[in-house]
C-alpha cells in the first residue's frame, strides 16, 4: 500500500496540460509530465483499501469496471511512493504490454472505481502507470528480450492495432513465430490511423514495433489478406491464425443530401491527415483540409472530438458538434453508481481548444440531422437540423421525437460523419467461414476466443464490436493464452 494516511493529506493532482491556444499551432502531444516528487505522493495516495475494484474489469450492474487488464495497480502505487521504479515496471508488464500506450489515451475505467474516488478524488492511476513506462524508456530498461527457444509453431495475427499487437507479443514471448499482416503501410491500426497524433505520437508506437521487431515479429504491411493474400492461403501456411482486423465499418448518415461533396467519415478524414503528417508534414496535400472552412462534425464521442482538434490545427473557420443524444450529466446519475464506469459529462481537448479559441463548447445536444443542401457544384454548403426530446415509445423505447419551431441551418463547407461502427469487414470472415454473432461480429464461446474454424481465432473489436485500447490489449492477451494452449495440444 501507499503511505496509510497519504489520502488524507495529499491531494490528487494531475500535470498540467499545454495552452490550448498555444498547442493548436502544432501535432505535438499536450499532457506535461510531474515531478517524481510529486508522482510519489499522488502513489502514496492509494489507500490500502481492502478490497480494490480498481483492478477487477468486473461487470458490475452490466457495466465494465475497473481495469480491464487487470493492472496491480495497488502494487505500482505502492512501488512508484517509495521510489521502486523498475520493480514498478516489472510489476506493471506482468498485465500490460503497451503501457504507453494506454498511459497515453485510455479514459482510465481504474479511476471511476478508485475507492478514494467514492467521497474524495480517485487516486490519479493513470498517469502513474505513463510515469513509469516512460521512465523505464528512459532509463534504458526496456530491451528486446528475444525467447530464448522456439517451439517450432508458426502463427498469423492479422491486423496490427493494439489486439493483434498484444496477441503477436504474448504469442512471440511464448516461443512461437509469429507474423503479422497490416493492409496499412504502418502498424498500430487505430492507435497510428484513428487516433491523432496530438493525443498519441507515433513515435511510440514505431518505438514499440522495433522493439517487437528486434524480438523476432516479422511485420508484413500493405497486404490485405483476403485480397493480396488469401485467407486459405494463411490456413494452409500457419499452424493458427488470429483475426484481430478491428471493426472499421462506419455508420451512415442517409439523409437527404448525403452524396454531396464535402461530406466525409470521420476515419477518411483522420486517417489521411496523420498519414500526409508523418509522410510529409502534411506538405503533400494528400489530406481533407478543413482550413477556412465551416466545420459540422456528426457525432459527440471521442472520434468526433478527435476530429474537432484536427479542424481546428487545419485552421478551420468555425467547429461545431452535433450529438442526438441529451447531455451527459455533471455527477453520476443513480443508476450509475460507483465503481460502474462514471458516465458523465466530459470536456475533452478538442472541446477544451475549440472554448478556449472561439470562446464557446462546440457541442450542440439532441440535434438531429434533417438534410444536407448543395451549392451549383454539387458541393455540401449547408445543413438543416432540429432539436429532439428523448421519450418512450409503446414499446417502452426511448425515441427521438422533433420539437416543433427548433428548425436550423448551418453553413458548412465540410461535413465528418463520427457516429461509430457498425462491426468487422466481411471479406476475410466470409473466405474463412467465420460464423457471426448478432452484431456481425466474428463469433466466439462465452470466455472463448476459438471461433468456429479449427485454429482460427479472434480478438479486439473484430471480436468484441468497437471498444477501447485496454480492451483490445485484454482480448489480444487472452486470445493468445487460448491460441498457445491449443498448439501445446496439436
Ligand atoms: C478515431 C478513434 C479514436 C479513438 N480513440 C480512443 C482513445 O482515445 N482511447 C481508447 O482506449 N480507444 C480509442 N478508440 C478505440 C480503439 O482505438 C479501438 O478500440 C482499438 O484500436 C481496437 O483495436 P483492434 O486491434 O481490435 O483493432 P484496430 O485498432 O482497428 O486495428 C485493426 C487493424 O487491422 C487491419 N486490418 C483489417 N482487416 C485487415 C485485413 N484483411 N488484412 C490485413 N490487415 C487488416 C486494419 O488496417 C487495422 O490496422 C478510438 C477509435 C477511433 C476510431
Ligand atoms: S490500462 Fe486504463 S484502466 Fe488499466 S490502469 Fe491503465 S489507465 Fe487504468
Amino acid at each position: 500500500m501507499g503511505k496509510p494516511t497519504g489520502f488524507m493529506e495529499y491531494q490528487r493532482q494531475l500535470p498540467a496540460d499545454r495552452d490550448p491556444l498555444e498547442r493548436i499551432g502544432d501535432w505535438q502531444e499536450f499532457h506535461l509530465t510531474l515531478s517524481e516528487e510529486e508522482l510519489g505522493k499522488q502513489g502514496a495516495r492509494c489507500m490500502d483499501c481492502g478490497i480494490p475494484f480498481c483492478h477487477t474489469g468486473a461487470m458490475v450492474g452490466g457495466m465494465a469496471s475497473g481495469c480491464p487488464v487487470n493492472n496491480l495497480i495497488s502494487e505500482w502505487n505502492d512501488l512508484v511512493y517509495r521510489g521502486l521504479w523498475k520493480e514498478a515496471l516489472d510489476r506493471l508488464f506482468k498485465t500490460n504490454n503497451f503501457p504507453e500506450f494506454t498511459g497515453r489515451v485510455c479514459p482510465a475505467p481504474c479511476e471511476g472505481s478508485c475507492t478514494a474516488g467514492l467521497n474524495g478524488e480517485a487516486v490519479s492511476i493513470k498517469n502513474a502507470e505513463y510515469s513509469i513506462i516512460e521512465k523505464g524508456y528512459k532509463e534504458g530498461w526496456i530491451k528486446p528480450q528475444p525467447p530464448t527457444k522456439r517451439t517450432g509453431k508458426k502463427v498469423a495475427v492479422v491486423g496490427s492495432g493494439p489486439a493483434g499487437l498484444a496477441a503477436a507479443d504474448q504469442l512471440n514471448k511464448a516461443g512461437h513465430s509469429v507474423t503479422v499482416y497490416e493492409r496499412a503501410d504502418r502498424v498500430g491500426g487505430l492507435l497510428m490511423y484513428g487516433i491523432p497524433n496530438m493525443k498519441l505520437d507515433k513515435s511510440f508506437i514505431e518505438r514499440r514495433a522495433k522493439i517487437m521487431e528486434q524480438e523476432g515479429i516479422t511485420f508484413i504491411t500493405n497486404t490485405e489478406v483476403g485480397k493480396d493474400i488469401s485467407a486459405k492461403k494463411l490456413k494452409e501456411d500457419y499452424d493458427a491464425i488470429i483475426l484481430a482486423g478491428g471493426a472499421t465499418k462506419p455508420r451512415d448518415l442517409p439523409a437527404e443530401g448525403r452524396e454531396l461533396k464535402g461530406i466525409h467519415f470521420a476515419m477518411d478524414f483522420l486517417h489521411a491527415n496523420t498519414k500526409s503528417l508523418l509522410d510529409s508534414k502534411l506538405e503533400d496535400g494528400n489530406f481533407i483540409s478543413a482550413e477556412g472552412k465551416d466545420v459540422i462534425v456528426i457525432g459527440g464521442g471521442d472520434t468526433g472530438t478527435d476530429c474537432v482538434g484536427t479542424s481546428i490545427r487545419h485552421k478551420c473557420k468555425t467547429v461545431t458538434q452535433l450529438e442526438i443524444m441529451p447531455q451527459a450529466p455533471v455527477d453520476r446519475a443513480e443508476n450509475n453508481p460507483w465503481p460502474q464506469y462514471p458516465k458523465v459529462l466530459k470536456t475533452d481537448y478538442g472541446q477544451e481548444e475549440a472554448i478556449a479559441l472561439y470562446g464557446s463548447d462546440p457541442r450542440k445536444y439532441c440535434c438531429m440531422t434533417k438534410k444536407f443542401v448543395g451549392d451549383e457544384n454539387g458541393h455540401v454548403k449547408e445543413i438543416h437540423t432540429v432539436e429532439v426530446n428523448w421519450e418512450k415509445d409503446a414499446q417502452g423505447r426511448f425515441i427521438p421525437v422533433e420539437i416543433e419551431g427548433t428548425s436550423r441551418v448551418w453553413p458548412a463547407q465540410l461535413v465528418l460523419l463520427a457516429m461509430g461502427f457498425l462491426g468487422p469487414e466481411d471479406t476475410m470472415l466470409e473466405e474463412l467461414g467465420v460464423e457471426r454473432d448478432g452484431r456481425s461480429n466474428a463469433k466466439t464461446n462465452e470466455g472463448k476466443y476459438s471461433t468456429n474454424i479449427d485454429g482460427v481465432f479472434a480478438a479486439g473489436d473484430m471480436r468484441r464490436g468497437q471498444s477501447l485500447v485496454v480492451w483490445a490489449i485484454n482480448e489480444g492477451r487472452s486470445a493468445a493464452a487460448e491460441c498457445d494452449r491449443y498448439l501445446a495440444d496439436k
